[in-house]
């Protein structure tokens, strides 16, 4: 039997800096240490559930359910969230995506075989959706008056819909001209306030945390330990879908570093409940321009573990990427994405425009759509397939972090062959459709159009 238990009682934030270790409350709305300025982690005790089988059984369960928290991705593993089992929860149901087979994109990277977790299936479209479900809760149990992000898109799209279902005042501050109209349509029809800014999504995030100082301003980026919480869940969905085998390794793109942060916190947690008995190698991948983090990995490589984190970590001033999801030079989270590479063995590496685009076009031709972002992924697991670094019997689970119609105007431009970058010193580059699928004009009558299927030969 699982206990039941007020989860709310055996959990506190905790300072992330082995010289601090501060606590506070999780009412305490704080999004940094008081003391020492470091990130802050939930640290919720498991020491009241029940054995691993018993909480498999339970989660499995609750897939046939139509309670409103069981129908829940994240909610369904409350178990591991630091909220209390009577909390009324802020959901759209997020979670619950696909795991799918991607035999294309897997010859692609020389693999027999290749999983996409497909996160853009979230109700707003993206993997943000399932931090913004624990955020949003939070901030109506602490009282907040408003609930306020700085976005390159996505995480305003789904704070305005989650704000929405609330009922809680919402801006969202984001950098003027340099995100998707897709985008920014979700966030206004959703009602938020969208105040476009001069500068990029680091100005942005700057002033928010200024602004956030303000008590009665709720911050739901992912420098809110809440957010973490609600991603981290995405591990046990992902193992569950997998009938708990772990795979060998999880590739996921890196902008902020709150989503590798939480998959790494996720899966240590589940190690920890003993329902795993490994951990997945978890590499992060970011655009050439936008490489911070790669960066600072590729300097401290064989530094020592967490006891002692490197802390010169050099941002990015004009990151430049078309995949404007990672477009992020001053990521917040880069301490907690670098404990979850180091707990798991993992690497940061780089991918171009280039390959980018290509790999966004192969994952399209198994019928599957997603962000440039997220394609960062499949470019770099062909990479690290090359360097050796994945064995061909390894098994291989890349996370798609947004939906395809996120950026439709980068899709027709790479079809047609007008894609093209403007790298940070300001030069212009051409990307190259390499398996691009121009539209063809043709006359409408029964003849012209046989005619063209024929010289196309094979219709795939
Ligand atoms: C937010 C986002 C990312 C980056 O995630 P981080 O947690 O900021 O590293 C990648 N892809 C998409 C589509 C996103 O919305």
């Amino acid at each position: 039997m699982i206990e039941e238990r007020n989860s709310q009682e055996a959990a506190h934030q905790r300072c992330i800096k082995a010289a601090c270790r501060e606590t506070y409350g999780l009412k305490e709305r704080l999004y940094v240490c008081r003391r020492c300025g470091g990130l802050l982690d939930v640290e919720t005790s498991f020491a009241a559930l029940g054995n691993a089988s018993a909480l498999r059984a339970l989660w499995q369960t609750r897939l046939a359910s139509f309670d409103v928290k069981d129908r829940s991705g994240v909610w369904r593993y409350r178990e591991l969230l630091p909220f209390a089992e009577t909390v009324s929860v802020v959901s759209l149901a997020e979670g619950n995506t696909p795991l799918y087979e991607a035999p294309r994109a897997a010859e692609y990277c020389d693999l027999p075989a290749l999983k996409l977790k497909h996160q853009g299936c979230n109700p707003t479209g993206s993997f943000k959706d399932t931090g913004m479900t624990t955020a949003v809760t939070q901030a109506v149990i602490v009282g907040a008056r408003a609930v306020i992000c700085a976005s390159t898109g996505n995480t305003s799209a789904s704070l305005a819909a989650y704000a929405a279902r609330a009922n809680l005042a919402c801006a969202i501050l984001v950098p003027q001209g340099q995100v998707s109209s897709a985008k920014l349509a979700q966030s206004l029809d959703y009602g938020a306030r969208v105040l476009e800014i001069e500068g990029n999504f680091d100005t942005a995030m700057r002033v928010v945390r200024e602004l956030s100082e303000d008590e009665s301003i709720y911050l739901v980026n992912s420098i809110n330990p809440f957010r973490i919480e609600g991603q981290k869940t995405v591990a046990a969905e992902l193992l569950q879908q997998l009938d708990w085998q772990v795979p060998d390794h999880l590739v996921v793109p890196g902008g902020n570093l709150g989503n590798s942060s939480a998959l790494g916190k996720g899966f240590w947690e589940l190690r920890e409940l003993g329902l795993i008995d490994r951990l997945p190698e978890i590499s992060v991948v970011q655009a050439e321009g936008a490489a911070p983090f790669e960066q600072f990995f590729a300097q401290h490589d064989k530094a020592a573990l967490d006891e002692d984190v490197p802390q010169d970590f050099v941002p990015i001033e004009h990151p430049a990427t078309l995949a404007t999801a990672i477009k992020i030079g001053a990521p917040v989270s880069w301490e907690k994405a670098w404990r979850a590479i180091h707990w798991t063995n993992g690497r940061v590496l780089s991918v171009s425009e280039q390959q980018i685009a290509d790999a966004k076009a192969i994952i399209g031709r198994d019928g599957i759509g997603c962000e440039p972002a997220s394609a960062t992924t499949v470019a770099g697991i062909r990479q690290l397939v090359q360097q050796g670094k994945i064995r061909a019997g390894e098994s291989v689970v890349a996370v798609l972090t947004g939906h395809i119609l996120k950026d439709p105007d980068y899709v027709m431009n790479y079809h047609r062959e007008t894609l093209d970058f403007e790298d940070s010193s300001g030069e212009r580059k051409g990307i190259h459709g390499t398996f691009a699928n121009q539209p063809i004009r043709v006359k409408a009558d029964i003849q012209s159009i046989m005619q063209v299927l024929d010289q196309l030969g094979e219709v795939r």
